[in-house]
């Protein structure tokens, strides 16, 4: 099974606290690693986990208020000192691109690595990445300024091979590659054997679903349904439900009826007002709803590839 998990680095919104830091994300898929929004202090919590941060080549940010990209600089200029010369690429809705060029003007700082910026399309849901493995696909929301969500999706992996057919079969070790690429094998007497009967189901694609700043929002049902891991911001418990829709936010109980609507298999709730140092009002709330619900709890690594 490839690895594909999610690692929390800050689930705070608005300011840090000393236990909370700002919105982050570390995505492993089969040892790749995507950053995901990029709070004040995201640099060392990667550090307390022992992340590689030269390993980090795409970075997305879901929305310029600052505490989803105010760690960016500083990972930025970490990767420089420490010798990077690999490109490293940003996606975002917004201008970062701008913010980036003025500080490193300003401080005369020449990177010795390119970075390339993404424009992400926050009205229509678009191909923003895409490898032989997965697809990240932006999520359109709602907020008070241009913001997005990302949906991280596995693509269809291959069939395995099945030894005791190889066997049966008596299929020539340099043939392997072939019928891994989904070739039939044809025998010395002139035979076909069928890819299918020499190989097993493929597994499983799995998928994460990041989203971040929003009213709630029904859009995005479509564009998530299904989804193995679903993380929704849940800055306000439900007595501050009118505190949620004028600033533009969720509530517990809101992203739980999005994880319900979506068929969601698992909810993670974070970006918690510093209002509720009791975070077990939130979960409460939101598993009257939607049962399979965690908090979001810093530190914590969910896996979304057994997230049922
Ligand atoms: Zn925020
Ligand atoms: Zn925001």
């Amino acid at each position: 099974m490839t690895k594909f998990n999610v690692l929390i680095l800050g689930n705070a919104s608005a300011s840090p606290t000393l236990t909370r830091n700002q919105t982050s994300q570390l995505i492993n898929i089969g040892e790749q690693y995507y950053l995901m929004d990029c709070g004040e202090g995201t640099q060392i919590r990667l550090r307390e986990h022992k992340v590689k941060i030269q390993r980090i080549n795409h970075i997305f940010i879901s929305h310029l208020h600052g505490d989803h990209y105010l760690g960016l600089i500083g990972l930025i200029q970490t990767m420089h000192l420490l010798g990077r010369t690999s490109e490293l690429t940003i996606y975002c809705p917004g201008d970062i691109k701008q913010i980036v060029d003025v500080h490193l003007k300003i401080s005369e700082s020449h990177l010795k690595y390119p970075i390339v910026y993404k424009t992400v399309n926050s009205e229509n849901s678009e191909l923003v990445y895409e490898n032989d493995k997965i697809e990240v696909i932006s999520i359109p929301l709602k907020h008070r300024i241009a913001c997005s969500g990302y949906l991280f999706k596995e693509k269809q992996k291959p069939r395995r091979i099945n030894p005791k057919a190889l066997k049966t079969f008596e299929v020539p070790k340099y043939q392997i590659n072939k019928i891994k690429l989904g070739e039939d094998y044809i025998a010395e007497n002139g035979e076909i054997i069928k890819n299918m009967r020499l190989t097993l189901d493929s597994l499983p694609s799995f998928s994460y679903a990041f989203c971040s700043d929003t009213k709630y929002l029904e859009s995005i049902i479509p564009i998530i349904k299904g989804v193995d891991l679903l993380y929704h911001e849940s800055t306000f418990a439900d007595e501050h439900a009118d505190r949620a829709r004028k600033t533009y936010h969720s509530t517990a109980k809101q992203a739980a009826e999005i994880a319900l609507k979506s068929e969601a298999k698992k909810l993670i709730i974070g970006h918690f007002s510093n209002r509720y140092a009791d975070l077990n009002v939130l979960l409460t709330e939101a598993k009257t709803v939607f049962e399979n619900t965690e908090i979001a709890t810093q530190g914590n690594t969910f896996e979304v590839s057994f997230s049922q």
